[in-house]
């Protein structure tokens, strides 16, 4: 069996070593020149950052793919934990720390949220209930059509992972301080989505935080990629970097191949989409032959937030900076209200991810840190002025007691137009839809094509979703779909 791959992101290169593995012989096309798609590896003046992936969950899911591509993953991928993982500040001068330490988060909760303290032990319990209710009916599937919803099983699951109510709602259910709400809240942002709008099923991403834990690779996250691309050779992928695929080939709701921006064509059983499928379905295949995805319909989608970026390499190293570190907005409704209608908030939350502070062998010179502040998906809204943010941002760290702008030695900023052009990721948005409204949320775009046969789609815009973990468990999912395999999950 041939199939090939469109786009070399996780999701696709895990998609790769699953069929490969298997013998089948697969060709995977990535336009850039990195494999790895939005985990990118940006190492300019002595600095190494990592763009993309910062928070790591789950590392067994990428350890899997290194296994089955017959490496070691203790040997190539050696993650470390990190357990006060996540320092969050307000500007009142509050801190709290996220942490899988209980009595480091009682003592913390105690001081600052009494009904939190109390509540705490339940809450963890009821995040860890929603993670394995999600594994168990959402993760390791894919959706392949409408009658994959109308399963009594999942139809079952579905009403038990609180899909109606919010994540900010469910928080307050545990928690009083609006602080520590607010950094909950956060959560959401790691589906590109709104806490007062996404489903409070998203609360088990704390399930990964706070019961299981932040985890990070020595060396740079962007090993994980380095270490897939391996993985691929070993088992007899065929990479091609710098090759842009055109066209999917069809003929009579079959696909048949691709071809690429140099005219080269190859044929295969099956082809597997990996790039964003807002933007690729509609450059690469026609109008006529794509009756479910009509460019109405993807327009319809609601995307996910953007990210405006700054990788500073630093002169000196900020002692008080924590691995990751927020400063929280005043206001978060109103950030996100902000974002909503497609404008850059005046008074943005600001994460800072440091990861020389865990690891001195990847910015020996100076703090690495890669400051990344929610941005809207591209409008037709006025522009903004890039420079201006950016010192704006400064200023706000300044203010913090963060002097970022004295000790620049090297700076580059990234913003959703980069994040479009670098990735073809629609509207420069991390995640393909948001999971803002119930229907998108739980009815992403179907990992098999409702168009034509042999066409797949697998990645961050479809099921389960964005993140580094997700998108990898989608590869492998399409793959075991391809393959004919059931998987049982325990
Ligand atoms: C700034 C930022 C911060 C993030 N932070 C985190 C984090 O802390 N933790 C976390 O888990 N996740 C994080 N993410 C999300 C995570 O990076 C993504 O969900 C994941 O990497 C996406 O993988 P993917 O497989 O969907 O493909 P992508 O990474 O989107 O890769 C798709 C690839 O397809 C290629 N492609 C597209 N069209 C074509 C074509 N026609 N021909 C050839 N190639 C094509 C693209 O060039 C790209 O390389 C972050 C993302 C960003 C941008």
């Amino acid at each position: 069996m041939k199939v090939a791959i469109v786009g070399g992101g996780l999701g696709g290169l895990s998609a790769a070593v699953s069929l490969a593995k298997h013998g089948v012989d697969v060709r995977l096309f990535e336009k850039n020149q990195h494999f790895g798609g939005k985990m990118m590896s940006v190492n300019e003046g002595g600095y190494h950052f990592d763009f993309g992936p910062n928070t790591i969950t789950m590392p067994e899911v990428f350890q899997d793919v290194l296994k089955q591509g017959g490496l070691n993953p203790e040997e190539k991928l050696p993650f470390a934990k990190l357990v006060n993982h996540t320092r969050n500040e307000f500007k009142d001068g509050t801190v709290f720390d996220f942490s899988t330490d209980r009595s480091y988060m009682k003592k913390q909760l105690a001081a600052l949220d009494p009904k939190g303290a109390r509540e705490y032990e339940n809450f963890l319990l009821e995040i860890e209930r929603l993670y394995r209710l999600s594994k168990k009916h959402f993760l390791h599937r894919t959706f392949s059509g409408w009658k994959d919803y109308l399963s009594p099983s999942l139809a079952k699951s579905m009403t038990k992972v609180r899909p109606l109510e919010s994540m900010d709602h469910f928080f307050k259910r545990y928690f009083s301080n609006p602080h520590i709400i607010q950094a909950l809240n956060r959560y959401s942002t790691y589906i590109g989505s709104n806490p007062y709008q996404a489903p409070a099923t998203f609360s088990m991403i704390a399930h990964l935080e706070w019961n299981d834990g932040v985890y990070f690779v020595r060396g740079g996250n962007t090993k994980i990629a380095d270490s897939f691309v391996k993985a691929c050779e070993n088992v007899g992928v065929r990479l091609y970097s710098g090759t842009k695929v055109t066209r999917i080939l069809h003929e009579n709701k079959r696909a048949y191949g691709v071809e690429t921006s140099d005219g080269d064509r190859f044929e295969a059983d099956h082809i597997i989409v990996n790039g964003d499928l807002l933007q690729a379905v509609p450059e690469l295949i026609d109008k006529n032959a794509r009756r479910s995805l009509t460019d109405q319909k993807l327009h319809s989608f609601d995307p996910s937030i953007s990210a405006f970026v700054i990788m500073a390499g630093l002169d000196k190293k900020i002692d008080r900076l924590k691995h990751h570190h927020l400063f929280f907005s005043e206001d978060y409704k109103q950030e996100f209200n902000i974002l909503k209608n497609g404008y850059y908030a005046e008074d943005p939350t600001i994460y800072i991810c440091t990861s020389a502070k865990s690891d001195y062998s990847v910015s020996p010179h100076g703090d690495n840190c890669f400051i990344l502040v929610n941005a809207p998906a591209l409008t037709d809204k006025a522009g903004y002025d890039k420079e201006a943010y950016k010192s704006h941002i400064y200023d706000r760290l300044q203010s913090s007691g963060i002097p970022i702008k004295d000790h620049l030695r090297y700076e580059k900023v990234f913003d959703p137009t980069a994040i479009k052009d670098t990735f073809g990721a629609h509207r420069g948005s991390l995640y393909g839809p948001s999971s803002n409204n119930k229907a998108q949320a739980f009815m992403r775009p179907f990992n098999k094509s409702q168009d034509m046969d042999g066409l797949w789609f697998c990645g961050g815009s479809t099921h389960p979703g964005g993140g580094s973990p997700m998108v990898v468990l989608s590869g492998q999912n399409v793959a075991n779909q391809i393959l004919g395999k059931l998987v049982h999950i325990e």
